[in-house]
């Protein structure tokens, strides 16, 4: 595994980062950098911006006008990989959860699905972006998801393509085995969907099960949807994903 700085601050930028750049800083980073965490001129930063790999910055300028220059790359740019990230959108702190988690477990794409038991009618993206880079910042992922508008079940399935194998959470599969249940996937890009907290209703389920899927069962106890997300997504990744 590539080694990390874990202790020098990493901060997503959207400039172009190449040696000599000076990558514009928002006013809310600055404040950050100076007041949280104490930063001035000569410290150095990591950044990134989900294209040019990571880079150490350092510090430089007076006070109010703290400039940002890059030096030189750190780690090259990553895959995003193709592992795609469905769910039914949950409130508040455990959607804000469930986005952090599934950006550090290596979703590259994040799509809200709204279901039939969907409880949740409104999905702020701008906070499931901002989760998103908070986690890649944190965790060192270098390939930021990308985060889809939320679309009613029905369409989100049509625009799938025949390729992709849909692994759905299910309380109700028939398989009590998840590693016996994905070991009969077949081959292609995986989908990982997981349900709203009323569960799957039975026309979507039936829907689900008439394309390249898997219902996989997560053990004899129900979970919440946050903590099937993680449980799920650590056994795709071992089983069709980057763990091996
Ligand atoms: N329908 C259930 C709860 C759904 S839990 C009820 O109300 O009793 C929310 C989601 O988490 C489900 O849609 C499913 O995707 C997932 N999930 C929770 N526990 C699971 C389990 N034991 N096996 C598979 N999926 C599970």
């Amino acid at each position: 595994m590539a080694s990390h700085d874990f202790r020098t601050p990493r901060l997503f930028l959207p400039s172009d980062l190449a040696a000599g750049a000076e990558p514009g800083l928002e006013r809310n980073q600055t404040n950050y950098l100076q007041n949280v965490l104490r930063l001035g001129a000569g410290d150095a930063v990591l950044v990134f911006n989900g294209r040019d790999g990571e880079w150490r910055a350092r510090l430089a300028g007076e006070k109010r006008r703290l400039r940002l220059v890059v030096e030189g790359r750190t780690r090259p740019q990553t895959s995003a990989g193709n592992l795609n990230y469905a769910f039914a959108p949950l409130k508040h702190a455990r959607l804000d959860y469930m986005v952090q988690k599934s950006v550090e477990m290596g979703a590259a794409v994040l799509a809200p699905v709204l279901t039939q038991h969907t409880q949740v009618a409104r999905v702020n993206l701008e906070r499931m972006r901002a989760n998103v880079i908070e986690a890649a910042e944190q965790c060192g992922v270098l390939a930021v998801p990308r985060v889809d508008e939320p679309m009613p079940f029905d369409r989100w399935l049509a625009a799938l393509g025949d390729d992709q194998v849909v692994v759905f959470c299910d309380e109700e599969a028939e398989v009590a085995d998840p590693f016996a249940a994905l070991a009969l996937a077949p081959d292609g890009p995986t989908v990982l969907l997981v349900g709203p907290e009323g569960g799957f209703a039975e026309a979507e389920r039936r829907a689900l099960l008439e394309r390249p899927s898997v219902q996989l069962s997560l053990g004899p106890r129900i979970l919440r949807a946050d903590t099937a997300a993680v449980a799920a997504l650590a056994l795709v990744q071992a089983v069709r994903g980057d763990w091996h």
